[in-house]
C-alpha cells in the first residue's frame, strides 16, 4: 500500500501562491512568543512545568548513611573468610534512631533498609546470605568488606550542591527530587492559558440529530485535548458562527482573557472566512501584527497569525493561531506551529521537536504540491530493533481515521517517493509500539 490512494496524489502546484517553508513559521511564531512570567506553585502541581530558578539542596540526601538492604550490620574486619558466627546485639527498623552503643568485636546488629548505619559497623551482611546460629548469635556466610550496601550521607545529593537547574522539565522523578530537598512551593514559569474556539455555520455540539449540511464539531474537543495534553491550561471558548460580528465579537472575550488562542477554521479562501479578516482589522485597528500565510506543507497550508495588544497600549501582547478548519489540519498546525509555541512560552528553551530517523516498512509518496507532506503514519519497532513506519490510511485532511491510528508525521518532501527500506524523517508525537 502506498500513502494514499493514487487519485489522492495531488500534482497541482500554485505558483501564483508565495509560501512560506515550516522552519520560518516556525522561526517567525517563536521569534514572537516568550515566558509568561514566573510563578510559585505546590510541588504536587508543578508537574510539567518548566523551574524558572535552579533550586538548591539544603542539606545531604540521604541525611545520614544508611543500610542499602535489609539484613545485618558488621564489621568488616570481623568477617575476613566467611562463615563467622557474630552475637546479635539488637534489630533496627527504617526511621529508629540508632543504639547509642558501638557495634563491637563480634557483634551484629539486624538492621532494615533504610534504618541508620549504627556506629561501630562498616558493611552489611544481606539477610538471604547468613543461617541461624546458636542462640542469640547469626552466621555471616560472606566476608563483607567495607562500605557494602552501605548508602553514604548525601551520595544522591550534597548539601550546597544543585539539586535540579533552572529550565528543567518537571517529571515524576523532579517532583521526587523537590520533595526530599523540602520545597514547598517551586518556582516556574507560568502555565500559558490557552483559548480554544471552532468557527463554522455548519457546526453543531453533542448527540444532536443533524440537519442537512451540518457537521459536529469535532476540531474543539481534538484541540482542547491537545492543550490538556502538553500540561497547558485550556479554555473552551466554544463555537462561533461564520460573521464578522461574531467572530470579532468572541476574539475579543479571548483577547481580554487568554493567553493564547487557537481557533479553527475560517482562514482559507472561502467567502465565509472571517477570522483572517476579523484578525486583519483588529491588528491594524489594535496596534498588533498580523500574517496571513500559506505554509508549504501538507497537510494545514493555512494559517493565520496575530499578536494583539491585551489592552490599547499595553505591552502584553496574546498570541492568535488561526489554524485551518479540516480535522487533520488542525491536528497537524497545532502540532508543529502551535505546541513550540506553546512549550516556549511555558519555559522550554529548546521547544521544537527534533525529527527522528526511521525506515519505510512499505512505499510512502508524497505529492507535487511544492509543500513537504507531512504523512500520517505508524512508526514500530520492527523484529531488527529499526523504527520502521507504514501509512495509517487515507492522507486528505478530512480524514481523521488516519490520524488517530498514527503516532508520527513522516516528513516526505513534494513529488518525492520514499521506497521500502529507505530513510525517512518522523516527527513522533504518540507512544511507540
Ligand atoms: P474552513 O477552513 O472553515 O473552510 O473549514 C474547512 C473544512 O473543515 C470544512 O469542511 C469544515 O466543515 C471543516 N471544519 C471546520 N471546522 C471544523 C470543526 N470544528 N470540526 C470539524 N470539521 C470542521
Ligand atoms: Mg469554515
Amino acid at each position: 500500500m502506498v500513502a494514499d490512494d493514487h487519485e489522492h496524489i495531488h500534482e497541482h502546484i500554485h505558483p501564483d501562491e508565495p509560501m512560506i517553508s515550516l522552519e520560518e513559521v516556525q522561526k517567525l511564531v517563536l521569534e514572537r512568543c516568550g515566558p509568561l512570567g514566573v510563578t510559585a506553585v505546590a510541588v504536587r502541581d508543578a508537574l510539567g512545568c518548566v523551574l524558572a530558578e535552579e533550586v538548591l539542596v539544603g542539606s545531604d540526601i540521604p541525611p545520614f548513611a544508611n543500610s542499602a538492604m535489609d539484613g545485618y550490620a558488621v564489621r568488616a574486619a570481623d568477617t575476613v573468610g566467611g562463615s563467622v558466627e557474630l552475637r546479635v546485639i539488637g534489630i533496627l527498623a527504617a526511621g529508629s534512631p540508632p543504639p547509642d552503643v558501638p557495634v563491637g568485636h563480634g557483634e551484629a546488629l539486624q538492621i532494615m533498609t533504610g534504618a541508620v548505619m549504627p556506629l561501630g559497623a562498616d558493611g552489611i551482611a544481606i539477610v538471604e546470605r547468613t543461617e541461624p546460629a546458636r542462640d542469640g548469635f547469626v552466621r555471616i556466610l560472606d566476608e563483607i568488606d567495607p562500605a557494602t550496601n552501605v548508602r553514604p550521607a548525601g551520595s544522591d545529593f550534597r548539601a550546597g550542591s544543585v539539586a535540579l537547574p533552572a529550565g528543567a522539565l518537571i517529571g515524576p522523578a523532579q517532583v521526587g527530587i523537590l520533595s526530599s530537598v523540602g520545597v514547598v512551593d517551586v518556582p516556574v514559569w507560568r502555565r500559558p492559558r490557552v483559548g480554544v474556539m471552532s468557527t463554522g455555520d455548519e457546526l453543531v455540539d453533542g448527540g444532536v440529530a443533524l440537519l442537512p449540511g451540518q457537521i459536529r464539531d469535532s476540531n474543539r474537543p481534538t484541540l482542547l485535548g491537545l492543550v490538556m495534553r502538553d500540561g497547558h491550561e485550556a479554555v473552551d471558548l466554544g463555537r462561533v458562527s461564520d460573521s464578522a460580528d461574531n467572530v470579532e465579537a468572541a476574539l475579543r472575550v479571548a483577547l481580554a482573557s487568554c493567553d493564547v488562542v487557537l481557533s479553527s477554521g475560517g482562514v482559507s479562501k472561502g467567502e465565509f472566512d472571517f477570522v483572517k479578516v476579523v484578525l486583519e482589522q483588529m491588528a491594524s485597528e489594535l496596534g498588533g501584527e498580523y500574517f496571513e500565510l500559506a505554509v508549504a506543507i501538507r497537510p494545514a497550508k493555512p494559517l493565520a497569525l496575530a499578536w494583539l495588544p491585551r489592552s490599547p497600549g499595553s505591552d502584553e501582547r496574546v498570541a492568535f493561531f488561526g489554524l485551518p478548519g479540516n480535522p487533520v489540519s488542525s491536528i497537524v498546525s497545532y502540532e508543529v506551529v502551535a505546541a513550540p509555541a506553546l512549550r516556549y512560552m511555558a519555559g522550554v528553551t529548546s521547544p521544537l521537536t527534533r525529527p527522528v530517523r526511521a525506515i519505510a516498512a512499505e512505499q510512502l509518496r508524497a505529492s507535487r504540491d511544492g509543500r513537504l507532506n507531512l504523512l500520517r503514519v505508524e512508526a514500530a519497532f520492527g523484529p531488527d530493533g529499526l523504527l520502521a513506519v507504514r501509512s495509517t490510511g487515507g492522507q486528505q485532511s478530512h480524514q481523521l481515521s488516519a490520524m488517530a491510528s498514527a503516532n508520527a508525521l513522516a516528513l516526505v518532501p513534494s513529488g518525492e517517493t520514499v521506497g521500502v527500506g529507505e530513510p525517512v524523517d518522523l516527527l513522533i508525537f504518540g507512544p511507540l509500539a
